[in-house]
């Protein structure tokens, strides 16, 4: 198997042979992870980085002078705890500013319901909204993390390459015996019966209150493409609590400087190991030698070899663009084309100069919306928002996830103002009509609307505002279709069959060439874990 640069081809390009034993396409958190532990095994790492920065999904960029924001991701407590102390990420700079709450969802009459760390606190709110609910919320949030503690095992452990079990397979998965044996056998099959489920069921068999069942079922969607009524969509809930440091089914904590400085510590972490990264450098193409990955060529048109080449992008890019999909098995490059990505969500950025009242707040406005303010009030609310994405239209009541972080962290904005960053869904990436410069000023003033009913002096506050649509996230951070995890985590999508059937533990059906973003198990978020699993593999095949 060839692929397009052929030996020849490449007479007279800039050459550096063999100086790495391991090329990264990509610097995002993932990429960096899998540098860091590479090096730190001994290896000789590049990096190669196509944007001016690294990080990807998790960057601080500053959009107005002296107002800085994370870009895209920005709760932090789905970074794997075993990644931070592995790597020194606190040495480098890593510090992690918790939240609490962890949710404040207004409400259009002027309540509101606020999800707080502690258990019982919450329960304390809830019973505002039902007493019956308020009395099964401990219940809920303790099978939650049942089922979670299941499902963080298998995170951590490659998952079987379906149906070609291999012994080695066989030992990992013993890992998963000792936890399933300590919760129980029915719990196994609690888990069973209810991944597949829309939220909204699961929720309903637990809950009376719209507005309880609306503010938990939006932490399910919050990085899929899918409405609440979708099957699958209680997995998700599971996902984002198995893999947060909060237990809770939210992401939240901030990064001190923003998610930049998170896969800043990454990048010096792997540096100190003795990784390189190059930055502006875009890779074109991953080439080959008799079905051997043999290095990458630029777009430059500089050549670098190494003994194994790992793809931090998304499958797309990496097996229909830097590979001729002519040298690879038609069977694959249909499952490859079939991946869901279909992102629906919008970023917008708002310098303020001051902060905006929410009604709902009270006197307790600081410390209330410290957190995500959430603009799902309710499990209807949440399905409507959804229901026009189906047919490639665009939310007019959205649901928002705002974060204010200058409110835990001050220096990223000038004295006495802050930034605001919003993610907005649903927003489809697949426009049914219009175009999207039309729809940037669309989105901001439906965001700024959707706000100011709930904070009425919103607008007053506004300085200036940037808006990402779903376009721009494919364009300038290479998430295609503005997909935010490299292909929906919906049930097709997991496990043995992310990013595809057969491919699960991080290699590919080229030889020397693996695979370690989000496309891979066990999926998105600032974990680091498909970094951390994939390094692992990686180095099985290095030795
Ligand atoms: C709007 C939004 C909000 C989110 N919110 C959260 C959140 O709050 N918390 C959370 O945990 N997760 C969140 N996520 C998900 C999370 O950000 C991603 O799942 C995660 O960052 C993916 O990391 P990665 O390293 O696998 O890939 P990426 O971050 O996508 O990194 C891939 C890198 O490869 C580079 N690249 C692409 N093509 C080339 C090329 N040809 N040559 C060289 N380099 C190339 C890209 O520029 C990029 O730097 C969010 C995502 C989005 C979009």
């Amino acid at each position: 198997m060839e692929n397009k640069t052929s030996e020849r081809e490449l007479s007279g390009a800039k050459e550096l042979r063999n100086k790495y034993d391991v090329i990264v396409i990509g610097a995002g958190h993932n990429g960096l992870v899998t540098a860091g532990y590479l090096a730190k095994a001994g290896h000789r790492v590049l990096v190669l980085e196509k944007r001016e920065m690294v990080g990807g999904a998790a960057v601080t960029e500053e959009f107005f002078p002296g107002y800085k924001y994370s870009s895209l991701a920005s709760g932090a407590s789905a970074l794997s705890p075993a990644v931070i102390t592995d790597l020194n990420l606190h040495q480098h700079g890593l510090e992690i500013l918790p939240t609490d709450p962890l949710i404040f969802s207004p409400q259009p009459d002027g309540s509101h319901l606020t999800i707080w760390h502690d258990v019982t606190r919450t329960a304390d709110e809830i019973a505002k909204y039902s007493q019956a609910d308020a009395a099964a919320y401990p219940q809920f949030i303790k099978v939650l993390r049942s089922y979670s503690q299941i499902m963080a095992v298998l995170n951590n452990i490659p998952p079987p390459d379906l149906p070609d079990v291999r012994w080695g397979d066989m030992i990992s998965l013993l890992k998963f015996v000792k936890p399933v044996r300590n919760l129980g056998w029915e719990y196994v099959a609690q888990v069973i019966r209810v991944l597949p489920m829309p939220i909204s069921d699961l929720l309903n068999e637990w809950f009376e209150s719209n507005v309880v069942k609306g503010t938990i079922a939006a932490s399910s969607v919050s990085n899929i493409s899918w409405g609440p009524q979708e099957t699958g969509t209680a997995f998700a809930l599971f996902y984002n609590c198995s893999v947060s440091s909060n237990n809770l089914f939210k992401f939240s904590g901030r990064v001190k400087g923003g998610m930049g400085a998170l896969t800043k510590s990454l990048a010096n972490a792997a540096k100190s190991f003795g990784a390189e990264i190059m930055t502006n450098s875009e890779v074109a193409e991953i080439v080959m030698e008799s079905g051997h990955a043999i290095g990458i060529k630029l777009t430059n048109g500089d050549l670098i070899t190494a003994a194994a080449v790992v793809s931090a992008v998304d499958m797309r890019t990496t097996f229909l663009k830097f590979i001729d999909p002519y040298f690879l098995d038609q069977k694959i490059v249909k499952h490859i084309q079939n991946i869901k990505y279909r992102g629906t969500m919008a970023r917008v950025h708002y310098a303020l100069d001051e902060l905006p009242s929410f009604t709902a707040a009270g006197a307790d406005v600081q410390q209330l919306i410290s957190g995500t303010v959430q603009i799902a009030p309710t499990m209807s609310y949440l399905q409507k928002a959804y229901d026009p994405v189906k047919y490639g239209r665009y939310s007019k009541r959205p649901y928002l996830d705002i974060q204010i972080p200058t409110l835990t962290d001050s220096t990223l904005a000038p004295e006495g103002k802050h930034c605001m960053s919003v993610t907005v869904k649903y927003i489809p990436f697949h426009l049914h009509e219009g175009d999207w410069d039309e729809m940037r000023g669309v989105i901001r003033q439906l965001v700024t609307d959707t706000i100011s009913e709930y904070a009425p002096d919103f607008e007053s506050c506004v300085q200036d505002c940037k808006v990402i649509t779903p376009l721009d996230i494919e364009d300038v951070y290479n998430l295609p279709e503005g997909n935010p995890v490299h292909g929906d985590m919906t049930l097709d999508q997991i496990l043995w069959m992310r990013p595809i059937p057969g491919y699960a533990q991080y290699r590919t059906p080229v030889h020397n060439l693996y695979l370690c973003s989000a496309a891979t198990h066990p999926g998105g978020g600032v974990t680091g874990i498909n970094g951390k699993n994939s390094s692992r593999e990686i180095l099985k095949g290095l030795k």
